[in-house]
């Protein structure tokens, strides 16, 4: 009682606004993006170097800039094998840090319950304890993408929304950690977007072409803009699944201040993922990526540090869930 109510005292604004949010979770996203860029391009330099190979160091545009940056150093590898991995697993020096998603993959499939893998996932697990699902909506290559085949849709006017229950997501979660059990191998890196992503840049980088997850990232994209808005990471993604579920008492939350509040829904209508943010309704799947506090135009959404509402009641006295109420036309999982 005593740490509610310490923590429901601690209102934050975000320190210049919510425009500045929106530059820093942008500019987060692009980083990841280039470093899944850089991460082969620097290994593929290696291999033209460790080959003495200078005709192909310099022609190639990628490769020939790390050159430059590097080619005077004394210990150039020091640089260039800095970081390696992606999103699945990231290596930068010492530091190996994993998705969470990988590390079920790998003791559902090794059906071993320890290994020292699982300590790398710790840090996601600890930030998505304390901020919900901030990879989703800060860090994940994919979510840009499916961003801007939202803005495509908008663009087009698309209204076409078929919807599907939440819960799916976590029913593909638990289907795919059984049938890594049963099947002894890992199953969820083959569909996972942001691996995809890393995947196949590395194809495109590595070797000039692309797989089969390029196709299946593309018919996602299609499915989105055609079909069902933001279909993966609101009804299907394992991973957005496993971030919700760690970040359902996170301590970084919306609220929002019934008093400042028009009630003129854009909020609601900017939420990518679907939530209610002007009744209060976020539940385990908002990703505080701040869309809805930029939308409003009056003040009325801030984050806090705070437990779920104690009473578990939002501002509409409906029951305050894990899981977001569904939006109109969306059934509740
Ligand atoms: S739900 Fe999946 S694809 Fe979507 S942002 Fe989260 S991890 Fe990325
Ligand atoms: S409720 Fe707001 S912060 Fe949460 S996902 Fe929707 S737009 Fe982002």
């Amino acid at each position: 009682m005593i740490l509610r109510g310490w923590l429901s005292r601690r209102r934050r604004r975000w320190p210049g606004g919510a425009r500045k949010v929106q530059v820093l979770r942008r500019t987060l996203q692009l980083l990841v993006l280039a470093l899944l860029f850089a991460i082969p391009t620097l290994s593929l330099y290696d291999n033209l170097r460790n080959q003495r190979d200078e005709v192909g160091i310099q022609s190639r545009w990628d490769t020939r800039l790390v050159h430059r940056l590097v080619a005077d150093l004394e210990e150039p590898k020091a640089l260039t094998q800095a970081v390696r991995g992606s999103v699945w697993t990231f290596k930068a020096g010492e530091l190996v840090i994993s998705d969470p998603l990988a590390v079920v993959d790998f003791v559902a499939a090794s059906r071993v319950p320890w290994d020292r893998f699982l300590i790398t996932a710790l840090l996601p697990v600890l930030l998505s304890l304390l901020l919900g699902r901030v990879f989703c909506g800060w860090l994940c290559p994919a979510d840009l993408l499916f961003e801007l085949a939202g803005k495509a849709r908008n663009w087009a006017g698309i209204k076409t929304d078929v919807t599907f229950s939440r819960g799916t997501k976590t029913a593909v979660l638990a289907a795919g950690v059984v049938a890594a059990v049963i099947l002894g191998n890992q199953v969820f890196a083959e569909i996972y977007p942001p691996r995809i992503v890393g995947a196949e840049l590395y194809l495109w980088i590595t070797f000039g072409t692309f797989g089969a997850g390029a196709w299946f990232f593309l018919a996602l994209i299609a499915f989105e803009i055609f079909v069902s808005r933001r279909f993966w990471c609101r009804y299907v993604c394992p991973g957005g699944a496993l971030y919700a579920l760690l970040g359902r008492y996170r301590l970084l939350r919306l609220e929002v201040d019934p008093v400042a509040c028009t009630e003129c829904r854009l909020c609601n209508v900017s939420c990518e993922l679907g939530l209610d943010p002007m009744g209060g309704r976020f539940g385990q799947d908002c990703n505080n990526c701040g869309l809805c506090v930029r939308a409003c135009g009056h003040d009325a959404l801030n984050w806090r540090l705070g437990l779920p509402p104690s009473g578990g009641v939002d501002r509409l006295g409906h029951p305050e869930s894990g899981v977001a109420a569904a939006t109109p036309g969306e059934p509740a999982p």
